[in-house]
């Protein structure tokens, strides 16, 4: 049987969802089953997690502050109370299970606020110095930034290299990371661009997006699916 990965789509206004094909796309190639797991389903994150294999956390909306104890900035952006809350839930769920997640932009914003960790609101307004441009005017698909990758890390492993360029479209992005999560890539300007688990299976959230990528052939992002999916194997 083909490992069934729920996917958390974007919502507009806690109340529209929506999705890029991209995602689905994704892991229908590198073999898993996609199943899109609308918000308004609190009760019932427990038999949800029994059914799954693994999560696909995706992007969308900016995570609301009070979750990590802050008041919104200036450049905080649109927010989605709902959303936050049903993902924080099904991802700690998800990591009580030891089941396998892969967190995508704001998704592995979320995966950091599940574990305790803090966000910056807005990159470049809370950041001192010359940055990066996160937020690419550029194609979807046209890689922007490059991120190193740490040695010995999952992702490098999985890269091959440790060197690789990456589309970017946040302003948000991870400020502090618990312990129970480590740094895998990182922008020039310091800023993190991954995170993965240190004890559980498979836990990878990228701040770049690899659906994307993988949708024109990308062979690192192909991996990266590749890999998670074949954790979710049984
Ligand atoms: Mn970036």
């Amino acid at each position: 049987m083909k490992p069934i990965i729920g996917i958390t789509p974007d919502v507009e206004k806690d109340d529209k969802h929506f999705l890029n094909n991209d995602n689905m796309q994704a892991i229908i190639r590198a073999g898993g089953v996609p199943l899109i797991i609308p918000i308004g389903n609190g009760e019932n994150i427990a038999q949800i997690v029994g059914l799954l294999d693994g999560l696909l956390l995706t992007g969308g909306n900016d995570i609301n502050p009070i979750l990590f104890n802050e008041e919104p900035h200036t450049h905080l952006g649109e927010v989605s109370p709902s959303r936050d809350l049903f993902e924080l839930e099904l991802a700690r769920q998800m990591l009580a299970a030891d089941k396998p997640i892969m967190g995508i932009c704001r998704g592995l914003q979320l995966l950091n606020v599940a574990v305790g960790g803090t966000l910056y609101q807005d990159l470049h307004q809370q950041n001192e110095g010359p940055m990066l441009q996160h937020l690419q005017k550029s194609p979807t698909t046209y890689p922007s930034h490059f991120v190193q990758l740490a040695k010995g890390s999952l992702l490098a492993e999985i890269a091959g290299s440790e060197r690789i360029q990456v589309n970017s479209f946040h302003h948000q992005a991870l400020k502090d990371v618990p312990s129970v999560f480590k740094v895998s890539a990182s922008a020039s300007d310091g800023i993190i661009e991954a995170v993965e688990s240190v004890d559980k299976k498979f836990v990878l959230g990228v701040q770049w997006h690899p659906e994307l990528l993988a949708t024109k052939g990308d062979a690192v992002s192909l991996r990266i699916f590749d890999r998670f999916i074949g954790a979710c194997v049984k």
